[in-house]
């Protein structure tokens, strides 16, 4: 199987997709067909692990068998995830359950492809013939640096360097990124915002002279942001997994249809729902929750993509988006391949800042979408009534799916059983999550893990509670103008 290029260009296979990240002509690689539909039986009495292995396999043809299992075996393991299921079920109530994504070593869910997308890269790099040692360079406003230091972590033939803003993050993120452990890790914080930590690291990758002057010392650059098809690829699984295991516990019946709410942002989580659908899980509808950046909200429910509005920053940081980049992949499928439907999209996105489907594409998402948005009032509010109602305390993002979901059970009366994709521990956003629960907030991070605990009575991650521990190893703080410089500092060049 080979995969294109939404906006038309390239034909090439899964290990190239993987290195190049984007295709030449700036639209995402997407599968020229997809693979048989896989079915519960195949999946029935397996682990996470041989679950992710069939799936990926399916995509990744030009993997061998061992190449998948390597890369499985060596991401989803018991030392980095604390849950021996990787991606537990909660059964909030009858027809609510809840998938919990946020067991991995940095306690959100981007560890569930960033624990895996080195080890894709490093084989994909290999049958690529490419010799040359990765350098993976992230901007973060702080979820993805810190999961992918640590998925890149003493990978042998990768380094990694993350920059973030050094007012833009929360203390517990910085603490987590700054003491990173490995022995091919960096990390620098820019004197500015995530805008000018984003930008720099574009500057970078775009600047021929500095990237020839890398190449002759052996390194290329990559980057691990979630257009990659090796982060999309991996979220399939843990949908299918859940689907399968809620057959096996007799929760559903097989061919029975459910819904799946997931809190968005770049499109990528919800994206890799509706792949699972493709791929054999019978989806009733897929609920795309946002918080006050209704962006996409807007446009399920218009056909129009207006990214130009206020941006705002919410309780729900990781959501906090204007362009959701994997919404082209979407529309390249239900538009049945129409690149040039795309390229024309997508050109007057950037030219004008908007763009409109015609009626029947509009028909057609929202017999697939519905999309609803919450704000941080409702999500606190949400954190507290359903601690009430069912003793469980959610993160603010896992928070505003459960808010937007109710809003569409009112709205539908649709009572089929439904997924709803948990994206983080509440243990990462404990200042957020002790105010809506009305408890005194410490100005210690790790007093508020403790209040926290005497609260939820939940475990609280060793990966959080042990940075109590850990020494500050990174101190290095650039202005925006000076990241290709610290670049090379950081690799001793
Ligand atoms: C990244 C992230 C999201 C958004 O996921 P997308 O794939 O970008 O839509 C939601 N919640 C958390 C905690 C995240 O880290």
């Amino acid at each position: 199987m080979k995969y294109f290029s939404t906006r038309g260009g390239a034909r090439v296979e899964a290990s190239e997709a993987i290195v190049k990240g984007l295709a030449p002509d700036g639209g995402l690689f997407v599968p020229e067909s997809f693979p048989d539909r896989i079915s519960f039986s195949e999946l029935k009495g397996k682990t996470y692990q041989e679950r992710a292995a069939l799936i990926l396999s399916a995509f990744l043809s030009d993997f061998s068998g061992d190449e998948v299992k390597m890369c499985v075996s060596n991401a989803y393991t018991d030392e980095k995830f604390d849950d021996k299921a990787i991606a537990p079920l909660h059964k909030l109530c009858d027809q609510l359950h809840i998938l919990e994504l946020w067991h991995g070593p940095t306690c959100a869910f981007k560890d569930m492809a960033l624990q895996i997308l080195p080890h894709l890269l490093t084989v994909s790099m290999r049958k690529q013939g490419k010799k040359e040692e990765i350098v993976i360079l992230v901007a973060t406003s702080g979820d993805t640096g810190k999961a992918a230091l640590e998925g890149f972590k003493d990978v042998d033939g990768t380094r990694i360097l993350v920059f973030y803003p050094e007012k833009g993050v929360s203390s517990i993120q910085r603490l987590q990124m700054v003491t990173q452990e490995g022995n091919n890790v960096g990390v620098a914080a820019v004197n500015g915002n995530f805008d000018h930590a984003q930008n720099g690291v574009k500057a970078i990758f775009t600047d021929a002279e500095f990237n020839a002057f890398l190449k002759q010392n052996g390194i290329a650059l990559s980057s691990a942001n979630s257009i990659n098809w090796g982060r999309l690829v991996p979220q399939i699984v843990y949908y299918m997994s859940a689907w399968a295991s809620l057959i096996e516990q007799g929760e559903i019946r097989e061919g029975e249809a459910i819904n799946i709410v997931v809190p968005t942002g770049n499109f990528g989580n919800i994206l890799a729902a509706y792949y699972a659908g493709k791929l054999g899980l019978p989806i009733g509808r897929l609920i795309c929750a946002s918080n006050a950046n209704d962006v996409l909200c807007d446009f399920v429910r218009t056909g129009v993509y207006d990214r130009m509005r206020t941006f705002h920053t919410t309780i729900s940081p990781s959501m906090d988006i204007l362009i959701s980049s994997n919404l082209e992949r979407f529309l390249f499928d239900i538009t049945d391949g129409d690149t040039e439907q795309i390229k024309g999209y997508m050109s007057m996105l950037s030219k004008d800042g908007k763009y409109k489907v015609d009626a029947s594409t509009l028909k057609k998402i929202q017999s697939i979408l519905w999309a609803g948005t919450c704000d941080d009032g409702m999500t606190k509010d949400t954190i507290y009534r359903i601690a009430k109602k069912y003793d469980y305390i959610a993160d603010p993002h896992t928070a505003v799916a459960l808010c937007v979901y109710e809003q569409y059970v009112l709205e539908t009366g649709d009572n089929r059983k439904t997924i709803l994709a948990s994206t983080a521990s509440p243990y990462k956003f404990n200042d957020s999550v002790l105010s809506a629960l009305q408890c005194d907030i410490p100005d210690d991070d790790f007093m508020r893990l403790s209040a926290l605990h005497a609260e939820s009575k939940m475990k609280i991650p060793n990966s959080l509670w042990d940075l109590k521990n850990k020494k500050e190893r990174f101190h290095d703080v650039c202005m925006p103008n000076a990241m290709q410089d610290m670049v090379k500092k950081l690799l001793g060049l």
